[in-house]
């Protein structure tokens, strides 16, 4: 079935729920002459920063996915279309989606495109099946399988090798991700399971965090990366840098030290947060209008976030590439902000702001609880401070009230005490149940119900 808009306002498309798109839709509620198509592949917005906590079982998916539609409620003019963009026409001026079956067809008069990015493995795809990355919802609850799962297959395990390699955990990408990601990885096992298992003692559990660059969060600078390294290494972190992975397969991985020498690690449990790649709808938009596309597939926009030779067209967040400007939060929501108001000024008939200009606001990443690094401004500090402004801008920019009351309550059990409220995996949770089925001689029907 085909269905086409139509309309006698504005009418601007949105591609994505994510920063870009829910800010950039949202930023034009009071405009009474526009009417705004969000569309997207997920019913949800994502707060892709503690996408962490709900793989380690801190936090439930709906405190930080809440649905597209709820926020856009009282949004008069703006309606939600859930599906999965498969082209855009630049010449026809249509974007098309595709819902189980239904194809839609939305015509736009302004187009922002704020798709993101999706986890690179550098070309080797193939090892995503054992290394799974960490973008979405499906990717946490995946992982939350693996990680809960691995410590019940150690539990069961015949021989100290499969224990240990069992209880082996790497970690791949040094950056913010892989760092909480490994820090949280090693206080499930220190704190919250330590008194959970008979056979194993999950305390023993050896989290190796891997990056190919030499340093742990390079985009910190030295001192903080350094204050984060012994932070995860006073946490028993195996912390290997200069170590570029090779291979990877279901029993475990291999990475090469800059001699050249290469390392096998026997580990069940392997996260991938290392890499991007911006969604395909990058390239095609590049091949329509002859826009360049970096390494990572971003496309290369006009100093007004436009694709070039299409005024009407803005390109915002992790899918475009602008003076090197990061992957973050910030740069997504303030160019969606931006495209929208440049689409108000067009219809008011006033000039251009220019070129877009990002304000750095800062950026911050938890190390463990209590422990966090902050890079604000010129300000660099690390500890307790740097945890508690992470903790109150992360509640600041989590949508929705009740998000909000739910996640310190959350936070409140696992930080000050030791528990985890969202431990489950569920059946359905099949990939994850796979893995682990096919990594144990036999896995018993305990695993199937970890929780
Ligand atoms: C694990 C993790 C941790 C992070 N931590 C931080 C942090 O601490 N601080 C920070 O500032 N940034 C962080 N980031 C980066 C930040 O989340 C991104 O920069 C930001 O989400 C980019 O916003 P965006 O709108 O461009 O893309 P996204 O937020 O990724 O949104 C993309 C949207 O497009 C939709 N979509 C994609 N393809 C299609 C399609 N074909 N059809 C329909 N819909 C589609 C998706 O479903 C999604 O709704 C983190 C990212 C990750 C993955």
């Amino acid at each position: 079935m085909t269905t086409t808009q139509t309309g006698r306002t504005h009418r601007v498309v949105v591609i994505g729920s994510g920063f870009g798109g829910l800010f950039g839709a949202q930023a034009l509620k009071r405009r009474d002459d526009v009417e705004v198509t969000l569309v997207a592949r997920t019913a949800h917005h994502l707060f892709q920063p503690l996408l962490y906590q709900v793989a380690t079982g801190i936090l439930s998916e709906g405190e930080i996915a809440p649905s597209t539609r709820e926020v856009l409620a009282r949004q008069k003019n703006a309606r939600v279309v859930l599906g999965e963009v498969t082209d855009i026409d630049l010449e026809a001026r249509t974007v098309t989606s595709e819902l189980l079956g239904t194809e839609t067809v939305l015509e736009y008069d302004s187009l922002l495109v704020a798709a993101g990015a999706g986890q690179s493995w550098f070309g080797h795809d193939e090892f995503a099946e054992f290394a799974p990355g960490m973008k979405s919802v499906d990717d946490a609850l995946e992982l939350r399988g693996r990680i809960f799962g691995a410590f019940e297959v150690a539990e069961l395990a015949t021989s100290p090798e499969d224990a240990r390699r069992a209880l082996t955990f790497v970690v791949v990408g040094a950056g913010p991700t892989g760092v909480e990601m490994a820090g949280q990885i090693a206080e499930l096992a220190g704190r919250t399971l330590k008194h959970d298992f008979r056979r194993i003692d999950p305390t023993q559990a050896h989290v190796i965090l891997l990056d190919a660059a030499d340093t742990v969060l390079p985009t910190f600078g030295e001192r903080l990366g350094g204050a984060a390294r012994r932070r995860l290494q006073e946490m028993g972190v195996d912390v290997r840098t200069g170590s570029m992975v090779t291979d990877v397969d279901e029993q475990g991985l291999t990475y090469k030290d800059r001699q050249g020498h290469e390392t096998r690690v026997e580990a069940l449990t392997k996260v991938w947060a290392a890499g991007v790649q911006a969604s395909p709808l990058g390239a095609r938009l590049a091949e329509q209008s002859g826009a360049e596309t970096d390494r990572a597939g971003r496309v290369l926009v006009e100093d007004d976030l436009t694709l070039p030779g299409h005024p009407e067209v803005f390109v915002v967040g992790d899918m475009m590439a602008l003076r090197d400007l990061p992957g973050v939060a910030q740069v997504a929501i303030q160019g969606a902000r931006f495209a929208a108001k440049e689409i108000g000024r067009r219809l008011d008939g006033k000039p251009s702001q220019g070129r877009f200009e990002y304000f750095d606001k800062g950026s911050m990443a938890t190390v463990s609880r209590f422990s966090a690094v902050a890079s604000i401004g010129r300000l660099r500090f690390h500890g307790f401070l740097a945890w508690l402004l992470w903790l109150g801008v992360h509640l600041v920019y989590i949508i929705g009230f009740k998000n909000r009351v739910t996640t310190l309550l959350h936070w409140a059990i696992s930080f000050l005490g030791r528990g985890r409220s969202e431990r489950v995996a569920t059946e359905q949770q099949v990939f994850a149940r796979r893995a682990l089925a096919r990594s144990g001689d036999a896995v018993p029907d305990e695993v199937r119900r970890v929780g």
